[in-house]
């Protein structure tokens, strides 16, 4: 349809709609009719092939191979076949646990996203609601202004400034300008400046639109229907984990390929070479990794919605803990945005609201230069309401004076202007900030009468403004003209303005802010605060809070405006409060910290924070002043705006991350160990393990605690520790040192078990009691493993209920395998009580000297 070249009238007619939108019933019946506003789905992966897709890990291929070459062998040699059809239910089993696994992760990530829904404000019988944008439907009329995304194709009704950047439809960088005028019918998609199209976004103005198309039926629907959405994302800790992975099987392939080499030599037959062959790359293989690792993420994602950050990237639950600067916005993060006018300067000077005469050019200004309602709105502008309510008629001047442009407030000018008409007069009204109002003034208006605004009462009004900022109070400046009807450029209108006066408000800082500083800095995380507010009123508020201990470290936007990156490089870490800033100092800050090294969380809430957001190595969105854009391209999103909160979340970031190496010690330990004693054993040539038996270790003994161990508790110290910096290895020498010496430690006590016993008693025994001892021993590891650093023998050991409760199933399942028939497919063999109390005392015994060694680690490694 050509919409474009249509007049308003008729699409009002074509889709029975007006000015004051639909009625409920309508919007029912064509979301009824039409489905909702949204993009055909991706294609789901089906159910089998996700089952299938467990298979593709390379370690479990090896695994099929090795049951397969079990079964050929056992059909030559006519012998039972048992073995392979156990390693394949193990293997099956460990499917059927990715599989539910990766469906709990999809399911958590699908929640997720119905919690950062883009929403859109639509006109439905004549009352403004903020709907989710999928609500919408054809003939809805949509308000959208800088900030907002488009939703749905639609027909500008009316706009004012509006500029719109349509690059994700058609690559076009520059925003571009719109209006209302009707088009030729010929006119091509790219400039048909009455259209709005979905998927671009509005970077300045505002206007109201009809909603002519909706989902699939949309340009951009048209074009992404064939696009999948990649929901998966693999985090660099994943990709990590791969290379294990791979390094694993390489090691096995040589370890192999020297063994036959070994055999061959010594004559050994070849079915016992490809048995060995199957037990080693069992024992090598940490089957339970990677569903490990999902789980802790998921179980993260799902730990960090609670405490406020939505996680958009899942990559940043990795990145969270790591973490050394947050830049934080000042209002609505740090203070309350809930803002108040405590006093104003009028006439010479401070008085209360109440005070001053009702019909003042000052009060006219702070009413109708002002978009909020009392209910809805910017708190700054909302505040202006509100000290107004019971002092004059609000209807009243509203109705007498008729707005017919606005020049849109914008963080870049940091001021809002409006044209008003009365029945005497045009008058151009401007508020904002105190320095970009002063400048445009040329006049003042003092007890009505305009005077010229000399050098010496300007500087009195810096004074005042000084001293006002001073005592944390956020100052608004006004100023006016009265102009005539020809149509000025934005430059001409605000300038030679009369400066009328001032409001100044409190917005106090949020209550839990100085606590979430103070950790901040007890956990070497440095806090910036970058504001477009005064450098006066931000270093009030910073040194409120803690973030500012001296004045020298606060700085203005426009110092390092000319600043190239070297140079902002050498200085950009001795500030901490950031003043007066534009969207692109923003980003050279961020630039300028990432170049230096640091990782850096930055906050963001309008359009043009966009390009910040994105660079810093965590956007922080927020979610009840955010723009739709700035969400957009967030890594995180915190539901509650708090600045305490990305400090909670980047607590629970090292919580996540000490967990991921809690576990891979607990699972890499066990699998070297397993190492160790098959090429030991094989050595001597003896077969200590089976390969089920090593396949019920990895996947049964040892996933439970592993799990288990994702659950663990931040430990005490997680917020007074330095930054453990991501580009660093996970595979701290300390790390490495502990899995090797656990592994030698574990390796060593079962060795020696087996082969006392076989010299005592006979392979059978010793067989058994090595199988034994090397459950009791992961079971008891997860306690070590709860903490890498800290001895765990202490009153604190049972802590954590779900150790606990996975231990004691654990023991109960061993239990049953010892005492049940199915101890025969396990090769298990009577043993007496002596014997099991052997086995108990020597794995108590290494877990002391486990527990010992961690002191003298942290002394001997580096980490
Ligand atoms: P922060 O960057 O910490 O959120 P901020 O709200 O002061 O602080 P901006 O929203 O960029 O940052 O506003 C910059 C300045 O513009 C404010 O300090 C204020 O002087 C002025 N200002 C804010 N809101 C309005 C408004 N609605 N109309 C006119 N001027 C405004």
């Amino acid at each position: 349809m050509n919409y474009h070249s249509m007049n308003i009238g008729e699409i009002y007619k074509l889709f029975n709609s007006s000015l004051d939108g639909l009625s409920s019933i309508e919007v029912d019946n064509r979301i009824e009719k039409n489905g909702l506003n949204m993009l055909k789905e991706p294609k789901k992966i089906t159910a089998v092939i996700k089952f299938l897709n467990q298979f593709k890990d390379i370690m479990i291929i090896i695994l099929i191979i090795s049951a397969i070459i079990s079964f050929i062998l056992s059909i030559i040699n006519k012998e039972s076949f048992l073995d392979s059809i156990i390693i394949l239910t193990i293997v099956i089993v460990n499917a059927i646990l990715g599989f539910i696994q990766e469906e709990k992760a999809d399911k958590s990530i699908e929640e997720l996203t119905n919690l950062q829904k883009t929403k859109v404000k639509v006109r439905r019988n004549g009352d403004l609601l903020l709907i989710d944008s999928e609500y919408v439907v054809v003939g809805d009329i949509i308000v959208l202004e800088a900030g907002d995304i488009v939703c749905a194709d639609s027909r500008i009704i009316s706009a004012i400034t509006l500029k719109v950047d349509e690059s994700s439809l058609t690559g076009e960088s520059i925003p571009v300008e719109k209006n209302n005028k009707i088009l030729k019918d010929n006119t091509l998609l790219n400039d048909r400046t009455n259209m709005l199209y979905s998927g671009t976004n509005v970077v300045y103005g505002k206007c109201e639109a009809i909603v002519c198309e909706v989902g699939s039926n949309t340009e951009f629907g048209k074009i992404a229907d064939n696009l999948t959405k990649e929901v998966n994302e693999i985090t660099p800790l994943q990709l990590k984990l791969n290379d294990i992975s791979k390094f694993l099987s390489i090691i096995i392939s040589i370890i192999i390929v020297g063994m036959f080499i070994i055999g061959i030599i010594k004559k050994i037959e070849l079915k016992e070479l490809i048995l060995l062959s199957i037990s080693l790359a069992v024992a090598a293989i940490p089957e339970g990794l990677p569903a490990v690792i999902t789980i802790i993420l998921s179980i993260g994602i799902t730990e960090l919605a609670k405490k406020k950050a939505i996680v958009r990237k899942i990559s940043s639950v990795e990145t969270l803990g790591c973490t050394e600067i947050i830049c934080s916005d000042k209002t609505g993060t740090i203070t309350q945005n809930k803002m108040k006018v405590i006093e104003v300067f009028y006439n010479n000077k401070i008085s209360k609201i109440s005070d001053l005469d009702k019909d003042n050019r000052l009060f006219y200004n702070m009413l109708l230069n002002n978009n909020a309602t009392l209910e809805v709105g910017d708190p700054t502008e909302i505040a202006l309401i509100e000290c107004l309510k019971n002092v004059v008629d609000i209807n009243k001047i509203m109705k007498e004076n008729v707005r017919i442009n606005e020049i849109p407030f914008d963080s870049n000018r940091k001021m809002m202007s409006i044209t008003v008409k009365n029945k005497d007069e045009l008058v151009f009204y401007t508020k904002g900030s105190f320095d970009s109002v002063i400048n445009r003034c040329s006049y003042i208006l003092e007890n009505n009468k305009v005077k010229k605004l000399t050098k010496n009462i300007k500087e009195k009004l810096i004074n005042v403004e000084n001293n006002e900022s001073d005592k944390a109070y956020r100052v608004l400046a006004y100023a006016y003209k009265i102009i005539d009807n020809k149509t000025k450029k934005e430059e001409e209108l605000e300038s030679d303005l009369i400066f009328l006066g001032m409001t100044s408000m409190i917005d106090p800082p949020r209550e839990e802010v100085k606590e979430a500083i103070q950790l901040c800095k007890k956990a070497h995380i440095k806090p910036i605060m970058i504001t477009g507010d005064s450098l006066s009123t931000a270093k009030a508020i910073a040194r409120e809070i803690g973030i500012l201990d001296d004045d020298s470290q606060a700085i203005l936007g426009k110092d390092i405006d000319n600043m190239n990156l070297e140079q902002l490089k050498k200085v950009v870490e001795k500030y901490t409060v950031y003043a007066r800033v534009s969207p692109e100092n923003k980003y050279n800050i961020v630039n300028a910290l990432k170049e230096k090294g640091k990782m850096v969380a930055m906050t963001g809430d309008g359009v043009n924070d966009a390009p910040a957001l994105k660079l810093a190595n965590i956007g922080v969105g927020m979610g009840i002043t955010g723009t739709e854009v700035s969400k957009n391209v967030s890594d995180i999103i915190l539901s509650d705006d708090s600045f305490s909160s990305i400090v909670t979340a980047v607590r629970e970031g090292r919580r996540i991350y000490d967990n991921i190496r809690n576990v891979l010690v607990y699972l890499l330990t066990g699998n070297i160990a397993e190492i160790l004693i098959v090429f030991v054993s094989m050595f001597f040539g003896h077969e200590i393990y089976s390969p089920i038996q090593l396949l019920y270790i990895n996947l049964i003994t040892d996933s439970i605690p592993a799990i288990a161990l994702s659950f663990e508790q931040e430990s005490k110290d997680i917020m007074k520790r330095p930054v453990k910096k991501q580009k660093n290895s996970f595979f701290t020498q300390f790390l490495v040192s502990k899995i090797v010496i656990s592994a030698i430690l574990k390796s060593i006590s079962i060795l020696l078990i087996y082969f006392i016993n076989l010299k005592l008693y006979n392979n059978d025994v010793a067989t058994t009691l090595a199988f034994l001892t090397i459950l009791l021993q992961e079971m008891i590891f997860t306690f070590t493993c709860r903490n890498l650093k800290k001895n765990i023998i202490n009153k604190d050991i049972f802590n954590n209920k779900y150790i606990n409760k996975g231990l004691l199933f654990l023991l109960f399942i061993q239990f049953l395998l010892f005492t049940t028939p199915i101890k025969k497919v396990f090769n298990i063999h009577a043993i007496n009580i002596y014997q099991l109390l052997s086995c108990i005392i020597i794995v108590i015994i290494v877990f002391i000297i486990d527990e010992f060694t961690k002191k003298l680690l942290i002394k001997l490694t580096k980490d």
